[in-house]
């Protein structure tokens, strides 16, 4: 763990983590997000797009939400947002929107992530190990970090890709699919 972290970082990416792996039980793909102010949790968050075929459920959204009712303000100031994969555009410009301080990442989003849109004037990358970027509005600064627990991160994400490549017929039967790998993976040992 590098300067850029500390032990309470590490402690809540475990929770988003843990919210992660949620998402992947449920056949999902695996992102979790805790928001948290002052060390305490008060949102946690999993991806539920499958389950809801709502292409906004996103963990840091619903995380967003949470917290914003949990607050009973849309101005969450002073929050940080912990999410195993680097949020999409999306969930990056509701988080400046909400006034969030913060987001400290897992693993890089290659795709849909911060680096895919560093093109922007906006986002300002620097020559680092991590990925430690800003987003700046008008009024609000958001700072961006990547590389907490980046192995756990990613590798839940590369279990479950690698999954679905194994199980091409995935989302016409995915239960089937994952049950048919446990036991294969049980049988195996
Ligand atoms: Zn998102």
């Amino acid at each position: 763990m590098t300067k850029e972290f500390t032990k309470e970082d590490q402690r809540l990416m475990i929770a988003a983590l843990k919210e992660a792996k949620k998402a992947f039980d449920k056949n999902e793909i695996p992102i979790g997000a805790v928001l948290t102010i002052g060390g305490k949790i008060i949102a946690r968050g999993h991806n539920q797009t499958e389950k809801t075929q709502d292409a906004t459920k996103h963990a840091e959204i619903i995380c967003l939400q949470k917290g914003c009712r949990y607050l009973k303000s849309w101005r969450l100031y002073e929050t940080i947002l912990y999410t195993t994969t680097e949020p999409c555009i999306m969930c990056l410009g509701a988080a400046l929107l909400a006034r969030i301080k913060k987001i400290i990442c897992g693993c890089p989003n290659m795709r849909h992530g911060l680096k895919s849109i560093c093109f922007l004037p906006l986002a300002r990358q620097k020559k680092s190990r991590e990925c430690s970027s800003s987003l700046h509005s008008s009024n609000h600064q958001l700072k961006i970090v990547t590389g907490l627990m980046h192995a756990e991160a990613q590798s839940m994400l590369q279990n479950f890709f690698s999954m679905l490549r194994s199980f091409p017929t995935y989302k016409s039967s995915t239960s089937s699919c994952l049950k048919e790998e446990t036991t294969s993976k049980n049988s195996q040992e």
